[in-house]
């Protein structure tokens, strides 16, 4: 058995833990949920409690929890728990530690390595205090890799060479944006962009607001703006926000939130997007500048990887899809691919080439139609409800409207396929929805669509203002039979592969992997030991560290030339030595 060394997400809002076991990625479950808040706080008693305890108190004890500390890392400040203080690092590293200890109690085996992750734009000071995090908490941090890197290797980068791909990484609160590219088999951070005070956290607050507003309305009153109420307002859009990426509108209903007043509302996503265009406009201003810092154009990007829980907005895909002509990828999930990343680098730095992220997908756009009126007269267009490549199974809704008043009546359409033309995709099956009521013209219907494992798509039609509704199974099997595995395969492989024999013909072309992924690890090493090295001689140290410093990354320079690993291992040994004293 390898040596394990796990990959974690230490993040500003949520954190992750994944290992490579038997071939595969696996996403360890914390406190029985594969992400965890980064909240620490202390509980009644004054017991230090860590992720979804911490942050159920928030509304309760605020004094007592800690949120976003990441945002502070490597600053020179103490934050205060209860009565005592404590660095960024220390804080952190409760979060590392219950993260060790909680997989330690899912694995049965200790915990002792770790390749953690930090956004791109950390800088050395940043990265050290992840570093002495990790240590405070008990880990050897063998690695410590940006995100976006992390995210394209979980896309399999390092198997196609001179591959350019966006990361678009929107978290709880910040954006960042990167253009990387896979060169001598090293994935490099070529041009990166963002804003620290942009994420899913100003969604909450725009929503918010909205509810302030709709209370308003309803009980003609303002609504105490006291931090309790807020933070529970808060609490409610947050988890109506993730219900509108899935589901056409909410129905929002918080009891006794102003003494006997109760706050209740309807929000429809339309009305939602509206409110945060302006902000996810930004995300796409800073796109355009990573890529023209890069040189690039739209159409030389030949991957988009979408990181972050917040990236699961629909207008976020649609918005990359229309306004940039990009055609993002969301078949890792999005919480969690920077962990499995971070994994698949332990991994390859304990020695361990073969494995692969295996994931159910749907290859095909699963569409109903609808009447739209589209260059001068009504056509019978096609509406997207599950989009290709969404991990299965999937469950999502979009609103269709009636025609006529009192219409009773209704046919639902399923197609597969991505041409918004009905023709040209591929009819599964249709079904008539009557009983409907006598309701005006425009009565919303909501379609859902959901597609289990099997491939089997259940499809439910309900009237949204009574209720009724009609739902028919339809077997989709035949129709995607073969573009699954096809899929699959684009997305499966790291590093090797785990698939099946089939695929595993040629033992030299094993072996030569091998090779690569162990001098890519090498040089990784090298390069990421060069930069450090040259920043500390900017740093004035004695001339004679300075020359060893020089001398070293000459020498290590020369053995990348020759193609002299074991020199080259010399090298970054003891630069890395140096370095580290040198750094303290
Ligand atoms: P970070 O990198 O800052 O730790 P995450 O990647 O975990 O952050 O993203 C957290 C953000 O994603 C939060 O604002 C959360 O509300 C948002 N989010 C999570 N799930 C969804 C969803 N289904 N739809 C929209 N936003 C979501
Ligand atoms: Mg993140």
């Amino acid at each position: 058995m390898h040596e394990l060394i796990v990959g974690i997400d230490l993040g500003t809002t949520n954190s992750e833990l994944a290992i490579i076991q038997d071939g595969a990625i696996r996403v360890i479950p914390i406190h029985g949920r594969p992400i965890m808040p980064s909240c620490v706080g202390l509980d009644g008693t004054g017991k230090l409690v860590v992720g979804e305890t911490a942050r159920n108190q928030l509304i309760a004890a605020p004094e007592h929890t800690i949120l976003s500390i990441k945002r502070q890392m490597g600053e020179d400040v103490k934050v205060s728990l209860g009565d005592k203080q404590f660095s960024p690092e220390e804080i952190s590293s409760f979060i590392l530690r219950e993260l060790k200890q909680e997989g330690e109690r899912e694995l049965g085996r200790p915990i002792k390595k770790a390749v953690i992750t930090v956004p791109a734009f950390f800088n050395e000071r940043q990265r050290r205090a992840t570093q002495v995090a990790g240590e405070l908490a008990g880990l050897d941090v063998v690695r410590i890799i940006n995100e976006p890197t992390a995210a394209a290797l979980a896309y399999g980068a390092g198997v196609k060479e001179g591959e350019t791909m966006l990361v678009y990484d929107l978290g709880g609160g910040t954006f960042d944006v990167s253009v990387v590219v896979v060169e001598n088999g090293i994935v490099e951070v070529k041009a990166s962009h963002g804003d620290v005070r942009l994420g899913g956290d100003d969604f909450d607050d725009l929503l918010v607001a909205h509810a302030i507003a709709a209370f308003k309305k309803q009980h003609d009153a303002e609504l105490p703006r006291d931090t309790k109420t807020l933070r529970r307002l808060k609490v409610v859009m947050e988890r109506a926000k993730r219900t509108l990426s899935d589901e056409p509108f909410v129905a929002i209903r918080e009891e006794y939130i102003d003494g006997p007043r109760h706050l209740e509302f309807e929000l429809l996503r339309d009305d939602y997007e509206r409110l945060i265009l302006p902000l996810l406009e930004r995300t796409l201003d800073c796109c355009h500048r990573s890529l023209s810092d890069a040189q690039l154009t739209p159409a030389q990007i030949s991957k988009v990887m979408l990181v972050g829980g917040a990236t699961r907005t629909p207008l976020v895909q649609s918005l990359l899809r229309n306004r940039m002509r990009l055609d993002p990828r969301f078949e890792i999930d999005p919480d969690l691919i920077v962990a499995m990343g971070a994994a698949a680098q332990g991994a390859v730095i304990a020695g361990d080439k073969h494995y692969s992220v295996l994931v159910d997908i749907t290859p095909h756009t699963w569409n109903t139609t609808a009447i739209s009126y589209r260059r001068g007269y009504d056509e019978l267009v096609c509406v997207p409800i599950i989009r290709r490549n969404t991990p299965l199974p999937a469950s999502k809704s979009e609103m269709v409207f009636t025609m006529f008043d009192a219409q009773l009546e209704t046919k639902v359409d399923v197609y597969q396929g991505e041409s918004d033309i009905p023709a040209e995709n591929t009819l599964i099956g249709d079904f008539l929805v009557t009983g409907l009521s006598a309701a005006p013209a425009n009565n919303p219907i909501v379609i859902h669509f959901d597609l289990d494992l099997n491939g089997m798509l259940k499809v439910t039609a309900r009237e949204k203002i009574t209720g009724f509704a009609k739902t028919v199974t339809l077997d989709t099997r035949a129709h995607h039979a073969v573009d699954l595995d096809e899929a699959r395969r684009n997305i499966a492989s790291l590093v090797g592969d785990s698939t099946g024999p089939a695929d595993r013909t040629d033992a030299a072309d094993a072996s030569a992997e091998d090779a690569t992924a162990d001098t890519q690890e090498l040089l990784n090493t090298a390069k990421d030991l060069r930069k450090r090295g040259e920043a500390l001689t900017q740093k004035n140290p004695t001339a004679d560290d300075a020359n060893e410093i020089r001398d070293l990354i000459h020498h290590s320079a020369a053995a990348i030339k020759d193609g002299d690993w074991t020199t080259l291992a010399e090298k970054n040994d003891a630069l890395s030595d140096l370095i580290f004293y040198l750094e303290d």
